[in-house]
């Protein structure tokens, strides 16, 4: 017997970390360092850009309660501890 039960869905995006106001966005390209893929990513409001081990923003999935349901690989994003998530 199937249950549907509705979750929610954030958008994680990364901030920069050097100016604090733009988004790092995603170049599509891949760099390769030492076999493990990387992700260039480019501030649009600074410039400055950075390797991810995955590419922002993704998207990640909580029941009600804020609880994840996927675990998606990465680091702590600040604006999602800011929506009142419990894990990223
Ligand atoms: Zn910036």
């Amino acid at each position: 017997m199937k249950k549907l039960e509705e979750i929610k869905t954030y958008i994680i995006k990364q901030k920069c970390e050097y100016c604090k106001d733009g988004e790092m966005e995603f170049d599509c390209t891949v760099k390769v360092i030492n076999h493990k893929e990387y992700f260039p990513h480019t501030c649009n409001k600074c410039g400055d850009k950075e390797l991810y081990n995955l590419k922002y923003p993704y998207l990640s999935y909580f029941t009600k309660d804020g609880n994840k349901i996927n675990h998606a690989f990465g680091s702590p994003v600040i604006w999602v501890q800011e929506l009142g998530v419990k894990d990223v």
